[in-house]
């Protein structure tokens, strides 16, 4: 057992307060990281707020980094002292896990917000009592973490940690939609509404692929300047000036009605994908036969279609070749500034809050 910092949750719409917990040792599979740095998702704001079948009190973050401290018996994958990056969880044995779509392995659910444990698993515990913790794998609002062998990435030691975390899950998800789900092609179109992490990773992905027209939405002026920077053509805070005919559309708001009101935009055979987070029960109304005539598709895409093990070594060459601005959407806070960083993150001032956990005595 191991005395950590962790942001604890008490309850659906708390706020996040640091308290030292203890956690266990490394179970068969598992990995103990000492986490360096995590970024704030959305996802980690919904799990707040009780929207997704998560369990309080519980201690949420999902896109780990840091630096391997021990690991259990099974695992061969990596060993301590090794840098990783930690994405989302997933069992291995069903048929999405065996076909390189963990996105939607059968476990999803109970492996990534339920947090459940195998028997031998160490967990989190306060004052001796278990609470919520593994959430995503890995529950990595916390100087350290128990992730897994199937979503711990090992990346090079060069590499900045505190740049890189939000690959496991925000970029992954914008840029997979669009370099793997989407399989993007040279000279197509695609417009990304939404200009938050994973719509402007959607961004750079599609200068990536070569895509042609690159129409960005958003209701900040300051995410459309930098949609222009990373590359977007057209940027605007107004559906009805964002362009029609696009090949593909990426809608990361949630936004119902604005994901209505976008199908009348693809092009014959264009693909709507949707990525963003959708909570409570939303319907739409769809005009199906203007869907079944012009040949369109809308999709349902779970952190990008991709396998981590697989696309965040992608991704990370990317990176070293400058495809992959991060730095331009990360801003850096202590842990201990949480309460500011998920602030900066709600208003949207900030795309992608970074905690920086500073564990190097421990
Ligand atoms: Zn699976
Ligand atoms: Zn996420």
């Amino acid at each position: 057992m191991r005395e950590i910092e962790a942001a604890v949750v008490e309850a659906p719409g708390a706020a996040f307060r640091i308290e030292m917990l203890a956690l266990g040792a490394p179970g068969p599979d598992q990995i103990l990281v000492a986490i360096r740095a995590c970024g704030i998702c959305h996802t980690d704001l919904i799990m707040r707020d009780g929207h997704l079948p998560v369990t309080f009190p519980s201690v949420f973050g999902h896109e780990g980094a840091g630096i391997v401290a021990a690991v259990g018996t099974d695992v061969q994958s990596v060993q301590p002292g090794d840098h990783v990056l930690i994405s989302f969880h997933s069992c291995g044995r069903c048929g999405a896990c065996h076909d390189h779509q963990p996105g939607y392995c059968v476990e999803f659910v109970p492996r990534n917000f339920l947090g459940v444990s195998g028997p031998d698993d160490g967990r989190l515990w306060r004052g001796g009592a278990p609470i919520g913790g593994e959430i995503f794998g890995q529950s990595a609002f916390a100087t350290h973490a128990l992730a897994h062998a199937r979503n711990v990435v090992k990346i090079d030691r060069d590499l900045p940690l505190e740049i890189l975390a939000p690959l496991g899950c925000g970029v992954q998800t914008g840029a997979g939609t669009v370099l793997e789900t989407l399989n993007v092609q040279p000279g197509e179109s695609v417009a990304v509404l939404g200009a938050g992490a994973v719509g402007l990773s959607a961004v750079m992905a599609a200068v990536i692929a070569k895509a042609g027209r690159i129409a960005v939405l958003d209701r900040h002026q300051h995410r459309l300047a930098l949609a222009s920077v990373l590359g977007a053509t057209v940027v605007t805070d107004d559906l009805a000036t964002l362009g029609d005919g696009f090949d593909h559309i990426i809608d990361t708001t949630g936004a119902v009605d604005l994901v209505a009101a976008s199908i009348d935009k693809l092009a014959l055979r264009g693909t709507l994908a949707l990525v963003g987070a959708y909570p409570g029960d939303p319907r739409l109304a769809l005009d199906l036969s203007a869907i079944m005539s012009m040949g369109r598709k809308i999709i349902g895409v779970v952190e990008g279609g991709i396998d981590p093990q697989r696309f965040i070594p992608r991704l990370i060459d990317h990176y070293r070749a400058g495809a992959l601005p991060l730095e331009k959407l990360i801003r850096t806070y202590p842990f201990a500034a949480i309460a500011e960083a998920v602030a900066a993150s709600e208003s949207g001032a900030v795309v992608k809050p970074v905690l920086i956990m500073d564990n190097r005595s421990s």
